[in-house]
């Protein structure tokens, strides 16, 4: 194995894993530490923890979990994916993970790089920006869990961490891997064991990439994975490839993003055989929501055959926030989430073997209750989304397109299917 990746998160991981298979590394994602053996013909395994906002013990000790776990499948080089808004709080997880991780493989430095150009994230003195704006002034500012309120990374990590933060400044990536790597030597002596490094396009990670080709670890965002693949003298060609499906085809959708309700409007506009999930039908006491996950299974059995199904509980706010009012926010969710998850196992079990499913959350549930313990990474649907094959669990091979909230464009769905064909 040539590259072992723990995330911390499940579509970070995927976000990873998509660009390493751009790349032309053959990569399989997995979720959580994995308990049964990978495929012989992968070039990069990306390991999905759920450790970003956990207590920082409990994200280190999930993380040496991983690491002893790539060790063991001899990995060559190590990443820790961070999230690419450096999304923590002054009590971590990034600093005391990364510290961590350096411990347990003896490394002395490592970078920290959240750049990502491409996703409109860069690092220019240290300071991150969101598109136009610093962090600070990003969304990041308000979220409900790590709420971002300085730019300045240098700073941020530092006050995550016991050993000393530096920085790679723009002027030394700007000139290339050997400038790179004497600024590394200059930092070092200096007692700075992680350094920020400043990247505002491909071509930045592209000369990093190259200078931190030895590094034990990599702690970045998922844009640093651009300049990996080249230091592996790889041939790129078949990366993506994933076999064949001839099964049949379904979408179930538990987001309400404003993405998804354009790409639910867009199906279903389009001549597109959809039916919408009726969340208080599911909160029926007396049947426990079954007689509706039947009916809609009864629905889509026979239409599934010639087309792909859309099965959705995809609402606007308005119509949302009356479910909610109605049944309780979270119960609202889970039972949405579980009625969703079964459903989608009932088109598996009746021939779906290509399957999107949109919703973060909602894709979580999905792959829990199928079982599926790896993905392997194939061709990209839009950025960020792959489509991937579910590898392990006790169904047969799925292809699984697992699209959080926001991401796609209107005709997300339509797409899908066309690139796997
Ligand atoms: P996203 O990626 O867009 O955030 P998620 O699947 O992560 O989507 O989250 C959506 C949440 O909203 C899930 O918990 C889901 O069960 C819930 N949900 C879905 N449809 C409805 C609805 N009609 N009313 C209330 N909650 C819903």
């Amino acid at each position: 194995m040539l590259l072992g990746c723990i995330a911390d998160d499940f579509t970070g991981a995927t976000d990873l894993a998509n660009n390493l298979t751009r790349g032309g590394m053959r990569t399989v994602q997995t979720v959580g530490v994995p308990r049964g053996q990978l495929p012989d013909d992968v070039d990069a395994v990306v390991v999905a923890l759920k450790s970003r906002t956990v207590p920082a013990a409990e994200a280190i000790a999930q993380s040496l979990a991983a690491l002893k776990w790539l060790q063991y499948i001899d990995c060559k080089q190590i990443y820790f994916k961070v999230c690419s808004t450096f999304d923590s709080t002054p009590a971590g997880n990034i600093g005391p993970v990364t510290e961590a991780l350096m411990q347990a493989l003896g490394c002395d430095f490592t970078i920290a790089c959240p750049a990502f150009p491409a996703a409109g994230r860069t690092v220019f003195k240290g300071n991150l920006f969101v598109g136009d704006v610093p962090l600070n002034e990003s969304g990041m500012r308000h979220h409900p869990l790590t709420p971002m309120t300085d730019a300045n990374l240098v700073r941020v990590l530092q006050a995550q961490m016991q050993g000393k933060v530096g920085l790679i400044d723009y002027a030394d990536v700007a000139r290339g891997p050997q400038a790179i790597r004497a600024r590394i030597a200059e930092l070092k002596l200096a007692g700075v064991k992680v350094a920020i490094v400043d990247a505002i396009s491909n071509d930045d990670l592209m000369r990093l990439g190259l200078a931190v080709r030895d590094m034990p670890l990599v702690t970045a965002g998922s844009g640093v994975a651009i300049g990996l693949p080249q230091n592996f003298s790889l041939s790129a060609a078949n990366a993506a490839t994933l076999p064949r499906m001839k099964g049949h085809r379904a979408i179930v959708s538990g987001s309400c993003s404003v993405a998804t309700n354009a790409q639910v409007a867009h199906f279903t506009s389009s001549g597109g055989a959809a039916r919408a999930l009726d969340p208080v039908k599911l909160a029926a006491i007396e049947t426990a929501g079954e007689a509706e996950i039947e009916r809609v299974m009864k629905w889509a059995t026979p239409l599934m055959a010639t087309q792909p199904v859309l099965i959705y509980s995809t609402a606007d706010p308005a119509a949302v926030l009356s479910t909610q009012a109605l049944l309780g926010a979270n119960q609202a969710g889970t039972l949405i989430e579980h009625a969703l998850a079964k459903i989608a196992c009932g088109l598996v079990d009746a021939g779906v073997d290509q399957l999107i499913v949109a919703g973060g959350e909602t894709s979580g549930a999905v792959v829990q209750a199928l079982g599926v313990e790896a993905m392997r990474i194939g061709p990209q649907i839009a950025p960020g989304v792959p489509w991937t094959m579910s590898v392990g669990g006790k169904r047969q091979a799925v292809a699984l397109a697992l699209k959080s909230g926001n991401f796609g464009a209107d005709d997300f769905f339509t797409k899908a299917f066309r690139v796997l064909a």
